[in-house]
């Protein structure tokens, strides 16, 4: 079971994200955060709220919400990255992500 298989999606329309780049860090970088779970792979910025693709975009209706209410299966991963000095590499927390997906399934 991969993350990008999980239900994901905006808690206020249902979008569901298509592995597209559509989220832009404050560094600069643009990535696709669920591959990430909320977390910049450039500058390690964990970002607790994720905005729905709005205007411009193929779906998505622009609204705030909390990261991990994208979620549609209760995942503990604030458990699994332990805190914001985490500096683990991103690939790493991808993988680890994985793992964790797939004990839970
Ligand atoms: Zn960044
Ligand atoms: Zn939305």
């Amino acid at each position: 079971m991969s993350i990008n298989n999980l239900k994901i999606q905006c808690p206020s329309c249902e979008w569901k994200p298509d592995g597209r780049n559509y989220w832009r860090c404050n560094c600069g970088n643009v990535w696709n955060t669920f591959d990430t779970v909320g977390i910049c792979p450039v500058c390690d910025k964990k970002w607790e709220k994720t905005q729905c693709p709005g205007a411009g975009y193929p779906g998505g209706c622009g609204v705030i919400s909390n990261h991990d209410e994208w979620y549609t299966i209760p995942i503990n991963y604030k458990k699994l990255f332990i805190n914001k000095n985490n500096k683990e590499n991103p690939k790493n927390i991808q993988t680890k992500a994985n793992e964790y997906y797939t004990e839970k399934k």
